[in-house]
């Protein structure tokens, strides 16, 4: 009998994990006839009770395993680990929250045993019941990111899908330290089917994202996965020297027409604090990416393991 991997991250899911148990075991019950379960929760560094309630499944059902982290490395390290541990021919991905009901892996994998494909993803349609700014936001990232990346980062995409174990190979291949899953499903290839769904909202306890993670996540997303800014840094570059040499032609022929009136200083400043604020501006660009590069180097663990079973 085949075997499917649930890997659910969980970071301060006290509240909801008991439901999520329930409805994750009402989906295994469904599909028992053509697979088994294994159901993998990373507890990523949970200061609640998170931990002891997943122990507690584990007491009493042998398809329970955990890893627990020494501190809160993210969500995708939770992910990672899950990957790297994960036993099944098919492994899920799944938040604690019900936000990805589920019930639909029995459909996600009925597409990959009739229609061959390698993965079953979902994407929301609506993004209602989430702050108007924030969806804003989100639209414009994925606009952009897919304007200048070549890896395509599909909108509205959860981390939620079933994919086949070559799949997962192929994920683990790729080791590097600033993580971008999303990016990564695009860059690894592979025949995706998209489910669409309508957003639900989560079941019971908060939302571990504020506004500022996501911004930092989404630079993540830019600098992982494409170089345009950089390029972008010496076209303005490139741009500014034309500006110049226009200026000084047009300042030349003033003098010969006008004469020198010794005025234009506050002119004078507004040039340097603008091309001093380009010049911050590029720089910062560029550290950027040195930062990523820098933290690579390191090549540290993704993240660190506490207890495991
Ligand atoms: N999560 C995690 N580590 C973190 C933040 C979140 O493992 O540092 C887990 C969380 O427990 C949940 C999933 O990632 O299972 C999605 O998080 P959340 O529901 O807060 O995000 P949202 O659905 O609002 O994007
Ligand atoms: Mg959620």
């Amino acid at each position: 009998m085949e075997k499917i991997s649930a890997i659910v991250p969980c970071y301060n899911e006290e509240d909801v994990l008991e439901y999520f148990y329930n409805e994750i075991c009402g989906a295994a019950e469904e599909m028992k006839s053509s697979a088994e379960f294994e159901f993998l929760f990373i507890d990523d560094g949970s200061k609640d009770k998170t931990l002891e309630i997943i122990k507690k499944f584990a007491e009493n059902d042998d398809r329970v395993h955990y890893i627990s982290f020494s501190r809160n490395f993210g969500k995708e390290s939770a992910m990672y680990a899950g990957f790297q541990n994960a036993a099944g021919d098919y492994v899920a991905v799944l938040d604690a929250d019900l936000q990805d009901p589920p019930r639909l892996i029995k459909d996600m994998y009925r597409y990959i045993k009739e229609e061959n494909y390698d993965s079953v993803a979902t994407r929301r349609v609506t993004r209602c019941g989430e702050p108007v700014i924030r969806s804003f936001f989100a639209r414009c990232f994925y606009k952009l990111i897919n304007k200048i990346s070549k890896t395509e980062i599909v909108d509205g995409a959860r981390d939620f899908r079933l994919m086949t174990r070559q799949m997962v190979d192929a994920i683990l291949e790729v080791t590097e330290y600033n993580r971008f899953t999303k990016g990564i499903y695009g860059w690894i290839g592979f025949e995706t089917k998209w489910i669409e769904y309508e957003n639900v909202e989560r079941a019971a306890g908060k939302t571990k994202w504020s506004f500022w993670k996501l911004l930092i996540y989404s630079m993540e997303g830019i600098v992982g996965f494409s170089t345009a800014p950089l390029a972008l840094s010496s076209i303005v570059g490139l741009v500014m020297c034309l500006v110049a040499v226009l200026a000084i032609f047009f300042i030349i022929i003033r003098k010969f027409i006008f004469g020198d009136p010794t005025s234009g200083w506050p002119s004078l400043v507004c040039i340097i604090l603008f091309i001093g604020g380009i010049q911050l501006f590029c720089v910062g660009i560029l550290s950027q990416y040195m930062a990523k590069a820098y933290l690579e180097t390191k090549n540290r663990p993704i993240y660190v393991v506490k207890e495991k079973r």
